[in-house]
């Protein structure tokens, strides 16, 4: 891959993905071995006019060792320099860039109980810091190809090989190529989004009903100011960013509580650095009430008693199958990516930003309408190619939304 090419992409992410503004700060999470493109992103940070840039290094290899020598005390506790950290962000409101690359096997073999007790733990401290700083900064997901992701990924190819084949996958589906304007094309897509969320708000659809051959027939509602997303958003200081790179879905929050019937997955999912493969759910009064998973039944069971919340749904997406990445035909076991090959479902924590008037309400009030609230957000896929969605309106008029797994409207 070109390093002009690989530059152009850090410079898309700082200037489109979390839109650095003139003296703003910065935090960066990223891998240790991404480093030559973590400085690359560095660099455009300060030419956008940053003022302080931090990266956060991690390693799976380290984060494993930890997760399997550390008491279960000491995971669960949050160091008195953490909670400042934590404290001057919900003050400093740093944007925030998360450059993944993690192998999805990563964490294979750690008692998910243990890890899934700590989060908890340490959830109870940062709970209130994260919630101060909900929906006030820019924040953005992308992704580099590791070397054990690449080989996840592209089994059957020489290290070297399939990190390139997957660079060039990646750069794909953020539009990068040698010779264009990127940064050109995400400001059309942008504009593209707008009006498709646009049509589908203007609906305002009270429930979604979903089904297909392989066993779903689900049916979610919505709430009366439910509003659809996708592609760019406002933080509430005004300034506009892309939270995913790349990006196909158009999402919205659903009901609180209000979930029927049965949604069989389509993808397998990385959970923590464990793949669960070939599960299901089956919702009663808007809560899974039943777990089924080929593999990776004990994780599934943990991810959905992590908390009150997260046993409920948090968000409704649409992904045609007719799309880039879904036309890519890779499975990357990274939600990021398969996500947005595939119309999906989010157990946990709703979107409050897809409530229309979100910026004049406060979090308990958002809550109260019926915004999920949960420590977990998980993502998991369910379009397929047989995939029918039908939306209801209050006053019972149906709309075919989705047929043979692409937009019927
Ligand atoms: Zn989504
Ligand atoms: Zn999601």
């Amino acid at each position: 891959m070109k390093k002009t090419t690989i530059k152009k992409y850090a410079k898309l992410i700082v200037r489109i993905g979390a839109n650095v503004q003139k003296g703003q700060s910065v935090t960066i999470s990223c891998a240790a071995d991404q480093a030559e493109f973590c400085a690359m992103v560095v660099d455009e940070c300060y030419k956008a006019g940053a003022r302080y840039v931090a990266v956060e290094w991690h390693d799976d290899r380290v984060t494993k060792l930890t997760y399997r020598h550390e008491t279960l005390k000491t995971l669960s506790t949050v160091l008195p320099w953490q909670e400042e950290k934590m404290k001057w962000m919900s003050e400093e409101l740093p944007c925030r860039i998360v450059i993944l690359s993690d192998d999805p096997d990563g964490m294979k073999g750690i008692d998910p109980t243990k890890v899934k007790k700590a989060r908890i733990a340490r959830y109870k401290v940062s709970k209130p810091y994260s919630d101060a700083m909900e929906s006030k900064y820019q924040w953005t997901i992308a992704a580099v190809p590791g070397e054990a992701w690449a080989k996840k990924v592209f089994p059957g190819m020489r290290k070297g090989k399939a990190v390139e084949k997957l660079w060039q996958a990646i750069l794909e589906t953020v539009y990068v190529t040698d010779d264009n304007d990127p940064i050109e094309v995400w400001n059309k897509v942008n504009a593209d989004f707008k009006e498709r969320c646009k049509k589908l708000t203007s609906y305002r659809f009270d429930s979604l009903h979903y089904t297909s051959s392989n066993g779903t027939d689900f049916t979610v509602w919505l709430m009366p100011r439910s509003n659809w997303c996708g592609g760019g958003e406002f933080d509430l200081n005004g300034h506009y960013f892309n939270p995913n790179m790349p990006t196909i879905e158009v999402f919205t929050t659903p009901m609180k509580g209000r979930a029927e019937g049965r949604l069989v997955s389509t993808k397998p999912l990385s959970y923590q650095g464990q793949l669960i493969e070939n599960f299901a759910f089956t919702f009663k009064d808007g809560k899974v009430v039943k777990v089924e998973a080929e593999k990776g039944q004990k994780l599934l069971e943990e991810m959905v008693s992590t908390d009150e919340g997260a046993c409920m749904i948090g968000e409704v997406a649409l992904v045609p199958q007719d799309s880039p990445i879904s036309n890519q035909g890779i499975l990357y076991y990274e939600t990021l990516f398969d996500e947005n090959a595939s119309c999906h479902v989010a157990l946990g924590r709703g979107y409050a930003d897809c409530v229309e008037g979100y910026g004049e309400m406060t979090l308990e009030e958002l809550r109260e309408l019926g915004v999920n609230e949960s420590m977990i957000h998980v993502d998991f896929m369910v379009g397929a190619p047989d995939l029918s969605i039908v939306g209801r309106t209050k006053d019972g008029k149906e709309v075919q939304i989705f047929k043979n797994g692409n937009f019927a409207i």
